[in-house]
């Protein structure tokens, strides 16, 4: 459920008309409802503590919505942080969440990213590679601390969803196998600068079937129970994000109690802390993308092109994994739906955000909505084609603040310098 509605023939983000913001803010603009931003993670950690789970810690994977203010919203309630980048920890820091509820992760951290993170004190940092937990140990010690760490694994299986966005098979980039991970763990114990505390895994995202994550779940399972019996002490077990969310023509993925239960059973009797990584099931439905139709091209061929203010910049999903964002307009017309291709005004085919959507009627001027787009929207624009980043704007009931205004053309150009050679 979100709070994107129709109210009176208008959509409105809570009590707030999408259109005002458009009007005052400009477009294209993101919106987002701090009310579905909290039912979505107050859903899921009361999913994870019904079904018996102690004390889980969630920590949204900040890399699907890295805005400050979004940020504050969850840790307020309790959220940590999961972490990919020093600009990632420095923005979870700077939204008031405690480094105790922030987790490292990536498959590249540099040594002064690692150093960085030790020295703000993140709780855990799951190491992919051998060579990443020689770092750091090396970091550490050369710091006169020990870092917990937890070991990613990858655990080999297919989860589905989009080739560019899944995990957790053995051909990717992510994590370690099992048997890697029972010897890199055995080793950690003996180093001086790291102490293992955990596994990881995190196989893939928009999942819509629960059956792969099962399979992975247990065979983590079955890894903590194999390192304890060497006598290794393993005291959490984080089982990364990835579950889907409905992007209106997708099959409904399964629910967070769902979820919550197949985890509960998997774990039957497993005294253990867990925690989770989700980002996408907390933040696309918390989201839209406001653009304007500059105009309706009618090809006499028969294509009718809605050209939007808004481009593959602003919302790189439909170019890079062929995503799918229901479209609604702002004040929905009556009549016949009509066919259109909607595309940006990028000077690239690729800057298509869909083909022959049946839409209500439309015209130059008109606003319209990409629904579900909270989670990798902003995080992932550009400023491609010298076209300024939109700006993001929180929704609180009748309320909104402008929480990253949109940069200024002399902005944009004063982050650059001359050539010296250039300027004579
Ligand atoms: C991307 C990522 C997540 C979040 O994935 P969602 O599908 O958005 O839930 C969690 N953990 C890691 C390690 C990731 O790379």
């Amino acid at each position: 459920m979100n709070h994107f509605e129709l109210r009176g023939g208008e959509l409105h983000c809570e009590d707030v008309p999408l259109a005002r913001i458009a009007a005052e803010v400009g477009t294209p603009v993101y919106v987002y409802s701090s009310a579905t931003l909290e039912r979505h993670y107050t859903v899921l950690r009361d999913a994870l503590l019904a079904a018996g789970l102690r004390d889980p810690l969630i920590a949204f994977a900040v890399k699907a919505n890295s805005n400050v203010a979004v940020l504050r919203t969850l840790g307020r309630l309790g959220a940590g942080a999961d972490v990919v980048s020093e600009g990632e920890i420095r923005r979870a820091l700077a939204a008031g969440i405690p480094a105790e509820r922030i987790v490292f992760s990536g498959v590249g951290k540099t040594e002064a990213e690692v150093a960085f993170a030790l020295e703000a004190g993140v709780a855990e940092i799951n190491v992919e590679s051998e060579p990443e937990l020689h770092l750091v140990n090396a970091v550490a010690q050369g710091m006169g601390k020990r870092a917990e760490v937890a070991i990613r694994v990858n655990p080999d299986v297919e989860a589905g969803g989009h080739a560019k966005i899944s995990t957790g098979k053995a051909e990717n980039k992510f994590g370690v196998s099992f048997a890697e991970a029972e010897r890199l763990y055995a080793n950690a114990s003996n180093m001086a600068g790291v102490r293992p505390v955990g596994v990881a895994c995190h196989i893939g995202s928009q999942i819509s079937d629960l059956a792969p994550m099962d399979a992975a779940f247990r065979k983590m399972r079955g890894l903590v129970e194999r390192l304890r019996a060497e006598g290794l002490s393993v005291e959490r077990l984080d089982l990364g994000g990835g579950l889907g969310v409905p992007y209106f023509n997708q099959p409904e993925p399964p629910s967070p109690e769902a979820y919550a239960q197949m985890i509960a059973r998997a774990m039957e009797g497993l005294d253990i802390q867990f925690a989770f990584e989700p980002g996408r099931m907390i933040a696309a439905n918390a989201g839209v993308l406001v653009a304007q139709v500059l105009h309706v091209n009618r090809r006499p061929e028969g294509r009718n092109f809605l050209v939007l203010d808004a481009a593959m910049n602003d919302l790189l999903r439909p170019a890079m994994y062929d995503a799918y964002h229901d479209i609604r307009p702002m004040k929905p017309r009556e009549g016949e739906p009509v066919v259109y291709d909607v595309v940006g005004p990028v000077c690239e085919t690729g800057d298509t955000f869909t083909r022959d959507r049946a839409l209500p009627p439309i015209e130059g001027g008109d606003l319209i909505a990409f629904m579900s787009a909270g989670a990798y929207g902003a995080a992932m624009a550009s400023e491609y084609n010298s076209r300024l980043l939109a700006p993001e704007v929180l929704v609180r009931g009748a309320e909104y603040a402008v929480v990253r205004p949109r940069p200024t053309y002399d902005d944009m150009l004063e982050r650059e310098r001359p050539a010296p050679w250039l300027t004579a």
